[in-house]
């Protein structure tokens, strides 16, 4: 703090350094609020689809189920994975590949409703979570999805455009599922969609 040649620093001399003070603490902890959210981002969020991560979209199943076995509401999941995706890589690149994956994420975050939840399971595989929806419902939305993809064309800046399917596997939440249960059970519609010939929406039934 700055003192007067006397030794002694007047009020408006200690008001006006203590209102600077005030001020930069200010800006500090407006930096470190931004820091703070960019964490959070970074903890919730895949960095190249915008999506929720695998973390924070199973998170957010877990909570969804623990609610729905609480008020016995309804609730459905879809696993997409994307069809031959290696090819894409292969053939035109990661480049393109990650574009593909972009893209494909900005079609289903269009194609959900506001109180969906979409996260980017693994690698080219997709959750979405769909509360207060039953199997039928939610095939509907996974036909959309799917006719979606398949209609739009994928951006390839070496070769132009090109297209693309996708399979879906859909699960209801049944009496006696938990996170790992109902996820196995789409991903077992999945596997039956990819069997099928791919470029499919299967349902999978709950246990007898
Ligand atoms: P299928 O129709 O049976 O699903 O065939 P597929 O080729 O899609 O499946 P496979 O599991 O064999 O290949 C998935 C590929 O996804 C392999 C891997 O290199 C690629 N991949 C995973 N993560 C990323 C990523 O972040 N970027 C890019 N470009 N590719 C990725
Ligand atoms: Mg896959
Ligand atoms: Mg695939």
């Amino acid at each position: 703090m700055s003192t007067p040649a006397s030794g002694h620093s007047s009020p408006h001399d200690v008001y006006a350094e203590l209102t600077k003070l005030n001020n930069q603490l200010l800006t500090m902890q407006r930096e470190l609020e931004k820091k703070n959210h960019e964490l959070e981002r970074l903890a919730y969020y895949d960095a190249l689809t915008g999506l929720l991560n695998r973390h924070a979209i199973l998170e957010k199943l877990g909570e969804w189920l623990i609610h729905v076995q609480r008020y016995k509401e309804r609730l459905t999941i879809a696993m997409l994975d994307i069809d031959h995706f290696k090819e894409v890589n292969d053939m035109r690149g990661h480049r393109a590949g990650d574009r593909v994956l972009s893209d494909v994420s900005s079609v289903l975050r269009r194609s959900i409703r506001q109180t969906d939840f979409a996260g980017r399971y693994g690698g080219e595989e997709f959750l979405v979570i769909l509360p207060s929806t039953d199997a039928t419902g939610a095939a509907v939305m996974g036909e959309r999805i799917r006719a979606s993809i398949e209609g739009t064309p994928m951006s390839d800046p070496a070769s132009g455009t090109f297209r693309l399917t996708v399979s879906i596997g859909v699960a209801e939440h049944c009496s006696t599922d938990d996170e790992d249960l109902i996820v196995s059970r789409a991903d077992a519609a999945l596997y039956r969609a990819k069997a099928m010939g791919r470029n499919r929406v299967e349902i999978a039934p709950c246990p007898a």
